[in-house]
C-alpha cells in the first residue's frame, strides 16, 4: 500500500461554502507515513458522482479515504450509496445504536428516528467507531483495495483517522519512511534563490527532493526525503539541510512553519530584550502580528500608531520641522520615529514604520509602496527603505515582515 486518493463529498464544498480543510489534512497525515496521495476530488452529493469518482480511484489506487455525506439528513446519501456499490444492505448495528443513544441521551435529548437512521450501517463493511459523533464510519474492502467513509466533521474525520485509519496504515506500510524538513527564508524572491541554489539541486541527493513555497514573501524551502532505512533518510536529509544554511544563511530565519514574529519573540526572549513599534502606514499590523505570538507580552511593550504627523510630532515627539523639511516619508523622520519611540517605551529595541501604501497618495519621487523602515537600539539606528507594489494590503503585509525581518537581523548581529 504505497498510494492513494481522497474523495471529499459534500455541495458546500463546490459552492465556495465550506473549504475543503479535510483533504489538506489528510493529504499531509498521509503523505508522513509514506503514502503518495495520488488525486484528491471534491463532490457534489449526487449518487452518480459518488459511484463515478469511487469507480475511478479504484481503478487506480488501493485506498481511498472519503468524507462527508454521512449526516442524519436526507441531503446526505453516501451511507446509501455505498452500500449500492458494494452491493450490501443497510441493517441496524446494536453497537452503534447504543453508541448514538448514549450520545443523545447524555446531552439530554430525545432520540428520534434521524437518529435511528444513523445506526443502519451496510452490512458487509467494518465500522469504525466515532467517538467524538453520531455518525459511524466505515471500511469497506474490494479485490484488496480499502476504501474508508468518514463523516465530514473535521473533528470527527480526526478522530477517526487517529483511532483507526492512521494506525492500519503505518501497519501496512511497513518501514517505508517519508520525511519532511521546511527551511523559511524571508528577503529574496524565487528566481533568485533558485539560481543561488543551482549547485545544491544538481547535487541533491536521490532520496531527496527540494521543493519552493513561496507565500507573501516568505519562501519556505521544502526537502523531502523518503527511503526504505529511517536513520539513512534523517541523516541524508540533515546533511543537505546544513547545506542549505552554508549557501544561504543570509535568507534563513528558522525551520517547520516558524513565523518572523515567533523568532523574534525567541531572539528577544532568549536575550532578555524588548521591544516596541512605531506604526505609520502599517497601522498597528506589526504590533497585532507580534501579539499573536503567546507569551509576547514578555518581550513586547506597546505601539504607537502614528499615523497622522500630528501624532509623530505630538504623541512621540519627533521635531515637526524633519516632518516638514525631509516629510513624512523619509529616511530621517523613521529614524526619529524609531529613536523617540525607543525612549518612550524604555525597550532594547524599537521599529518604526512609515510609507505610502497606496493606491493614492504617491509622488513621482515618491511613488505608491514606498516603504521606510528603522530599527533603534543602543547600538544606533539603522535604516533601509523599500519599494512596493501598488497594492495597498500587500504594501501593508511586505511593510510589517519586512520591519519585523530588519529587528530579526539586528538582535542577531549583535
Ligand atoms: P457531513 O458529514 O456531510 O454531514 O458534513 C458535516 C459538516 O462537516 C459540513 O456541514 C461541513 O461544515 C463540514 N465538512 C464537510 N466536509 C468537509 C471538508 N472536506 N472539509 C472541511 N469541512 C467539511
Ligand atoms: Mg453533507
Amino acid at each position: 500500500m504505497n498510494s492513494a486518493e481522497i474523495i471529499t463529498i459534500g455541495d458546500e464544498l463546490l459552492i465556495g461554502q465550506t473549504v475543503d480543510t479535510n483533504s489538506a489534512w489528510m493529504g499531509m497525515q498521509l503523505s508522513m507515513r509514506g503514502i503518495q496521495v495520488n488525486r484528491i476530488v471534491s463532490i457534489s452529493d449526487r449518487r452518480e458522482e459518488i459511484i463515478a469518482a469511487l469507480d475511478e480511484s479504484l481503478r487506480r489506487v488501493p485506498l481511498v479515504l472519503i468524507t462527508g455525506g454521512l449526516g442524519p439528513t436526507s441531503d446526505d446519501i453516501t451511507k446509501e450509496t455505498l452500500a449500492e456499490y458494494f452491493g450490501t444492505k443497510l441493517v441496524m448495528s446494536q453497537e452503534v445504536l447504543d453508541e448514538v443513544t448514549n450520545r443523545i441521551t447524555r446531552r439530554n435529548l430525545e432520540m428520534n428516528e434521524n437518529n435511528r437512521r444513523q445506526a443502519m450501517v451496510p452490512e458487509s463493511c467494518r465500522v469504525l467507531a466515532n467517538h467524538a459523533g453520531t455518525a459511524p464510519a466505515m471500511l469497506f474492502e474490494k479485490e484488496g483495495r480499502i476504501i474508508v467513509s468518514m463523516p465530514g466533521v473535521p473533528s470527527e474525520m480526526k478522530h477517526i483517522m487517529h483511532e483507526h485509519v492512521l494506525p492500519m496504515i503505518s501497519s501496512m506500510t511497513g518501514g517505508h519512511t517519508i520525511i519532511h524538513r521546511n527551511i523559511m527564508t524571508f528577503g529574496t524572491f524565487e528566481a533568485k534563490l533558485a539560481e543561488r541554489l543551482e549547485g545544491f539541486e544538481k547535487e541533491l541527493p536521490a532520496m531527496v527532493k527540494l521543493a519552493y513555497l513561496p507565500s507573501h514573501g516568505v519562501i519556505k524551502l521544502r526537502l523531502t526525503g523518503s527511503g526504505d532505512d529511517p536513520e539513512l533518510v534523517r541523516r541524508t536529509e540533515e546533511e543537505q539541510v546544513r547545506k542549505l544554511y552554508s549557501i544561504i544563511p543570509d535568507v534563513i530565519y528558522g525551520e517547520d512553519e516558524i513565523t518572523l514574529e515567533e523568532i523574534v519573540g525567541k531572539l528577544l526572549l532568549d536575550n532578555n530584550q524588548t521591544v516596541s513599534t512605531a506604526e505609520s502606514c502599517t497601522g498597528g499590523k506589526i504590533a497585532s502580528m507580534i501579539t499573536s505570538v503567546p507569551g509576547s507580552s514578555a518581550w513586547y511593550r506597546g505601539s504607537v500608531v502614528a499615523y497622522d504627523n500630528n501624532i509623530k510630532a505630538g504623541v512621540l515627539g519627533i521635531d515637526p520641522g524633519i516632518i516638514s523639511r525631509y516629510g513624512a516619508v523619509s529616511e530621517e523622520t523613521v529614524r526619529a520615529m524609531a529613536e523617540r519611540m525607543r525612549s518612550i517605551a524604555e525597550t532594547d529595541y524599537a521599529v518604526a514604520v512609515t510609507g505610502i501604501a497606496g493606491p493614492t497618495g504617491g509622488t513621482p519621487e515618491k511613488p505608491v509602496g514606498t516603504v521606510w523602515i528603522a530599527v533603534a537600539s543602543a547600538a544606533g539606528v539603522v535604516a533601509e527603505k523599500h519599494l512596493f507594489a501598488d497594492d495597498r494590503q500587500i504594501n501593508i503585509f511586505r511593510s510589517a515582515t519586512n520591519a519585523l525581518n530588519l529587528l530579526r537581523k539586528h538582535i542577531i548581529s549583535r
